[in-house]
């Protein structure tokens, strides 16, 4: 777990009595939620409990029905998602936005030219590669030709490279194997060092909540649970003991933490 040294700066994000709906299902209620400067939170919930749903209110890609959004202090409830962007929101991309017949080099160095103009693509690519080393060691190789999660990897490299004061992640862990779930978590604790606060929706929940310092449990649309990081591993640590069936664990474990408030 990382301290995080007391900021006098706004929370990087806040929604306050946030509700959202899909046409007339609604999907959040009344939610609060922020996230301080330097912070990192894990929002956790069971399948459909509105984990995405807050991911996309956080970053714009939908408008809250009522209630407020800020970013860095300012209020940009309803704006368009580059407004969020330019305020320093990032959210990582699920998928692997990556052109299969160029290098990982030439795939970075094409978006680093766009986003810093060429006197700063080399610092942005050592940037890159400090992030996530996998990278560099690759950066040769045509892009089509990387695992699932070196393309996941590269087309994270392209957004965080800009220092976001926010990354907004969701699931960037689903379908990776274990071992390059930890490179991913890897690079997010350098970005994390590098000043960058994380929103994380995570369904491994031991790997966020060892990154994160505070953990949000929805259900059903709701905050039903908001403590630090280590009451939530503790709590799901002892869950563990209650469950039947291993393979459900991290699901129960968060059913289990909202259950119990
Ligand atoms: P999961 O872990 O399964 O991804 P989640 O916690 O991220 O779930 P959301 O994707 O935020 O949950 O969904 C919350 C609720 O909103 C669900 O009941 C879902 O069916 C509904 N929902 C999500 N997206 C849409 C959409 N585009 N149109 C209609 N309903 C939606």
């Amino acid at each position: 777990m990382n301290d995080v040294a007391p900021s006098s700066r706004p929370p990087v994000l806040e929604l306050a009595h946030v509700s959202a709906a899909y046409g007339p299902f609604r999907a959040l209620f009344d939610v609060d939620l922020v996230v301080a400067d330097g912070e990192a939170v894990a929002l956790l919930g069971a399948n459909g409990a509105g984990k995405t749903t807050v991911a996309r209110v956080a970053s714009g890609l939908l408008a809250p029905g009522s209630g407020t959004v800020r970013v860095g202090g300012q209020d940009v409830t309803g704006a368009l998602p580059h407004r969020f962007v330019r305020a320093g929101v990032a959210h990582a991309p699920e998928g692997r936005s990556v052109f299969a017949t160029l290098t990982t080099e030439e795939n970075l160095t094409l978006s680093f030219r766009r986003s810093q103009g060429r006197a700063g693509v080399r610092d942005a690519l050592d940037r890159a590669y400090e992030l996530f080393p996998v990278l560099g060691e690759r950066r040769r190789q045509l892009a089509g030709t990387l695992s699932g999660g070196q393309q996941r990897m590269l087309s994270m490299a392209r957004v965080l490279v800009e220092s976001p004061s926010l990354l907004v992640a969701d699931e960037l862990s689903l379908g990776l194997a274990p071992k390059v779930v930890d490179e991913v978590y890897a690079g997010l604790t350098r970005l994390r060092e590098h000043g960058t606060s994380l929103l994380i929706v995570e369904q491994q929940v031991r790997h966020a909540l060892d990154l994160c310092d505070r953990a949000v449990v929805l259900h059903h649309g709701a905050v039903a649970w908001s403590g630090s990081a280590a009451e939530a591993a503790e709590r799901a640590a002892s869950d563990i003991f209650d469950q039947a069936a291993p393979v459900a664990q991290d699901e129960g474990v968060v059913g289990q933490i909202s259950r119990r408030t």
